[in-house]
């Protein structure tokens, strides 16, 4: 990707637990019950928390269904990770790179021609060939917060005669009464893309989106929130108000196939200025409360329905 930042957007979302929630760890432990929640040593104290790399799977998972519903009827613009069969349509991204790549005998394909060729999903997500443009750090609780827990049993399904599989009672820790604080960060970002994550935001905020173990048994439902979001441009590279950029308008040449309907000011109704940093380098959009974020949402969310009109695959046929 460019060796450049020219724009990054930073996303704050709160999420709390609606049912209790059980985000597994890995370890065992003799006097732990058979599955508890991953801790980490924090304040002073132990404490629950989601691994970035787990929100992150949950927000991709979540865009590829919403890019799905909408790609309905259309060439789709998000690949299937487990697509092995290069007639489909939905051929994994990852799959075709290592096809392209044998065909070229090349090793490692260049960020260009990776992004390029990406489905729209693995633009913004990554794949083995380019990296995530979205970063998702560990998410921890709110200061304050005093998570409670509790155990519960459970039964062992066995899954040829649906009863109880012998020996199959086992125990489960849950957390509940947890208020967590996310924060996402974007580099290079196309405005589609934060478009496409006004859609998951909005799910998240219609507690939707389930977290972590026993989803079937109703565990991990969770309400998400955004608190804020900004945009920071470079001084010298900088829309003005009421505008905002997305990575298209501030290149010259398009090498990376990124949306050419983006070659252009967006105007945020009630945007507020935006907000020199203390060495007057950059500067910085402040989207916070309802009403501010409504109006950057109805600004990115169309143009994310549109990039899925428009989309066209840049891949290259192989044959
Ligand atoms: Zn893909």
């Amino acid at each position: 990707m460019l060796k450049t930042i020219l724009n990054e957007c930073i996303i704050a979302l709160s999420i709390k637990n609606e049912t209790p929630f059980l985000i597994k760890s890995g370890m065992e432990r003799v006097e732990d019950p058979d599955m508890f929640p991953i801790k980490t040593f924090r304040n002073g104290r132990e404490e629950v928390f989601i691994p970035g790399s787990s929100l992150k799977g949950i927000i991709r998972s979540h865009a590829e269904k919403i890019t799905r519903t909408l790609s309905q009827g259309k060439k789709p613009a998000c690949c299937n990770p487990f697509e092995k069969n290069k007639d489909k349509p939905d051929f994994a991204c990852s799959s075709y790179f290592e096809e392209y790549k044998n065909k070229k005998n090349i090793k490692k394909l260049n960020g260009t021609e990776a992004y390029k060729q990406s489905c729209l999903i693995c633009r913004l997500f990554g794949s083995t060939e380019n990296a995530s443009r979205l970063i998702v750090r560990d998410v921890h609780l709110k200061a304050g917060c005093n998570v409670k827990f509790e155990t519960r049993s459970g039964v062992g399904i066995d899954r040829f005669t649906g009863g109880a599989a012998s020996g199959a009672l086992f125990s489960l820790e849950v957390a509940t009464n947890a208020e967590f604080e996310a924060q996402m960060y974007i580099r290079n970002i196309e405005l589609w893309q934060l478009g496409l994550l006004a859609y998951v935001f909005k799910d998240f905020e219609d507690g939707i989106i389930s977290i972590g173990y026993g989803k079937s048994r109703g565990l991990g439902k969770f309400i998400g929130k955004i608190d804020k979001v900004e945009i920071r441009y470079f001084v010298k590279c900088s829309p003005s108000p009421p505008n905002i950029w997305g990575i298209r308008k501030m290149v010259q040449k398009n090498e990376y196939d990124f949306y050419e309907e983006e070659n252009k000011d967006f105007e945020v109704k009630g945007v507020s200025n935006l907000i020199p940093d203390e060495f007057g380098f950059r500067q910085t959009y402040v989207f916070e409360g309802n009403s501010q974020l409504r109006y950057l949402w109805n600004t990115v969310a169309p143009i994310w329905n549109q990039r899925v009109d428009d989309y066209e695959s840049r891949r290259e046929n192989l044959k």
